[in-house]
């Protein structure tokens, strides 16, 4: 079992990472925690739900699966579920599903009586990787994502590739999104172990899966610890997002995977990075050349620029009107460029029609 140190002071936690770790479940979910509240939704509760029988005192709250479950009603009756069958302030929340469950119910537990400790147990790729580390919790508002939530901290995240066997292809390949972005924000090596190893991490080969997921925790947890509450560094993460959340939200969460959306937003603001100047071709053209090959579908002509920007503009990272992107200056480095409208417009100018 591998296991990642999330250095928070007295939010401090562990990330254990293994194949079969659910077989433990019992043991590992072991603390001083008098109930625990199991948050899954219906998928993930029909293939893995009997590996909680092991387990002698819980209560299971079952969701509907996808992004439309992150909403103020399915909180709302998460909550009432939670308070009907008894949870107190001596009770945790596990998390039991990938990043729409983990969202969801970290901020339930995060609000219910102001804080109850959460255990995340990720069992998407994407959520392995990213949502379930580092204590961003929320809900998605009138069709803008994760615009109302908590900074919480799980009390532990056990992250086991049993779960990537059964992952549908797009789900995968959501995942693989935001693992090339560790490697493009952080780590050029991580990046040219992705991209040489590609085909294997499409295989879900375990050991490098284990490797992957252990690699992008770490990255994630040095920089969140040096930036809890996104005041810095930590804004690098959002490389790739501004424009796939943008295309998420305008298609009301239902055409494209989360990571999916990151991928074709990281694909364009590479080109847009390319249009400034501020990246030179040849890596530029790695990245997209990566990018195009993992067979997402890069067309968005049915976006046109101008709503597009509208859109962008209401987004929380936005400073003074501006909008914020993060995009790829050297290899391993992004740099926060923050970007009036009309600058905007001038620099998409390549969206509408040929994108290159
Ligand atoms: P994400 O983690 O990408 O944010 P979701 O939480 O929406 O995404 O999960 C994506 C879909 O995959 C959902 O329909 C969910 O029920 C399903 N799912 C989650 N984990 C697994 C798994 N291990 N195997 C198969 N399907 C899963
Ligand atoms: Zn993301």
């Amino acid at each position: 079992m591998e296991r990642v140190k999330i250095d928070l002071g007295k939010n401090s936690y562990d990330i254990l990472i293994g194949k079969n770790l659910l077989k433990d479940l019992k043991t590992l979910l072991d603390g001083n925690l008098e109930q625990y509240f199991i948050i899954t939704d219906k998928n993930v509760d029909a293939l893995y739900g009997d590996y909680l029988n092991m387990l002698d005192d819980y209560e299971k709250i079952i969701i509907e699966p996808g992004e439309q479950s992150k909403s103020i009603d399915v909180m709302t009756d998460v909550l009432k579920q939670m308070l009907e069958k008894g949870a107190t302030r001596r009770s945790g929340v596990v998390s039991f599903g990938g990043g729409v469950v983990g969202d969801l119910a970290g901020f339930c537990s995060a609000i219910y009586m102001r804080g109850i400790p959460f255990v995340q147990i990720p069992t998407t790729l994407l959520a392995q990787v990213d949502s379930s580390v580092g204590g961003k919790t929320a809900i998605n508002l009138l069709h803008y994502k994760n615009n109302v939530g908590a900074f919480h901290q799980p009390a532990k995240v056990i992250i086991d590739t049993v779960f990537l066997e059964t992952l549908p292809h797009r789900e995968l390949l959501s995942g693989i999104g935001e693992i090339v972005k560790y490697g493009i924000i952080y780590d050029y090596d991580f990046f040219k172990y992705v991209v040489e190893n590609i085909e294997q991490i499409k295989e879900r080969n375990s050991d490098v899966m284990i490797y992957i997921i252990k690699r992008c925790c770490e990255i994630k947890a040095e920089i969140v610890s040096q930036d809890e509450k996104e005041e810095g560094l930590r804004k690098i993460l959002n490389f790739g997002h501004t424009i796939g959340h943008t295309l998420e939200g305008m298609s009301s969460f239902s055409k494209y995977a989360h990571g999916e959306a990151v991928i074709i937003g990281m694909y364009y603001e590479t080109i847009m990075a390319k249009r400034l100047g501020i990246v030179n071709d040849k890596y530029a053209e790695r990245i997209l050349g990566f990018l195009s090959g993992l067979g997402v579908d890069l067309n968005i002509d049915s976006y046109p620029v101008s709503g597009l920007v509208d859109w962008m503009l209401k987004d929380k990272k936005n400073v003074g009107g501006k909008i914020s992107f993060i995009l790829p200056v050297e290899e391993g480095k992004v740099k926060e460029l923050l970007l009036e409208k009309n600058e905007v417009l001038k620099h998409m100018s390549f969206w509408d029609g040929q994108h290159r």
